[in-house]
């Protein structure tokens, strides 16, 4: 498009004004500050994203909630994913709370000789940060896969010590299982499979109960294609999603893993591990 010299200075001047008046309002956001916290390419930057910095280094410290510095948009998005699978600990407890397009990708039942490192390497290729919550017998058994995936910057969670069914145990049988899996502030419950002795226990041990928005069914083989879908499709800022790197071959979980991640850090995502 080309236009006459007349009109090209008329649009030159009103675009100088209204940088004049952009840089005369008090309440305009930097645009360097704007680049530190905008998540994604479209750099959207709502009124509450400018606080992340100092909110930032609190999340880091501690896994205290922040209740109220999430946009409407995102509580709403969170509430949709916890009411979709029930989820009792929201997803958005653990977010920045900038509505920053931060997914949380969890593996459980590891750590696996086979295919924890595969994991590890997609997750480098991508740049992602995970959680794992492993087993504590299999935890035992290869701790140098536990020293490895904690040097490269993820996290670790009490998956119990032996995978019971914990609601089905005697009360010190229970306890037993959870206080003997590894030590962190994060405890999943297998099968999701929880009442309130098991939080009890889990609280009194100084472990938070983690589930997850996002269920891709990977422990159940149904081929790459549909555990990418699943992914893809339930995920929304702040999500936690389960997927597996033990108990089985995880080939499609390690295939699925590495096109989703592509496609979901082409719409802006990051991946970062709880704070665990
Ligand atoms: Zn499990």
């Amino acid at each position: 498009m080309t236009l006459p010299p007349g009109k090209l200075f008329l649009l030159a001047a009103l675009l100088f004004v209204a940088a004049l008046a952009q840089a005369a309002t008090p309440s305009a956001p930097s645009k360097t500050g704007d680049r530190n916290v905008a998540a994604g390419p479209a750099g959207r930057a709502p009124a509450t994203a400018r606080v992340p910095v100092a909110a930032i280094t609190k999340h880091k410290l501690t896994t205290a909630r922040r209740p109220g510095s999430a946009s409407k948009a995102h509580q709403s998005r969170a509430r949709q994913g916890s009411q979709r699978t029930g989820t009792p600990v929201r997803a958005d407890d653990w977010t920045l709370g900038n509505d920053g397009k931060v997914i949380y990708l969890t593996f459980d039942d590891g750590p696996q000789p086979e295919f924890t490192p595969k994991v590890l390497t997609v997750l480098a290729r991508h740049h992602a940060k995970a959680t794992f919550f492993v087993l504590g017998r299999e935890a035992a058994k290869y701790p140098d896969l536990i020293a490895t995936l904690l040097s490269q910057g993820h996290t670790l969670g009490n998956h119990t010590w032996d995978h019971p069914q914990l609601t089905k145990l005697p009360p010190e049988r229970m306890r037993q299982e959870i206080l003997s899996g590894v030590k962190s502030k994060c405890f999943r419950p297998p099968y999701r499979d929880t009442n309130a002795a098991v939080a009890a226990v889990a609280a009194a041990n100084h472990q938070r109960e983690v589930l997850w928005d996002v269920d891709t069914k990977d422990w159940d083989k149904p081929g790459a294609a549909k555990i990418e879908r699943q992914i893809l499709r339930g995920v929304f800022p702040g999500a936690v999603v389960l997927l597996h790197d033990g108990g089985g071959d995880r080939t499609q979980t390690v295939t699925a893993l590495d096109r989703a991640l592509t496609q979901l850090t082409a719409r802006g995502y990051t991946f970062r591990a709880l704070p665990c």
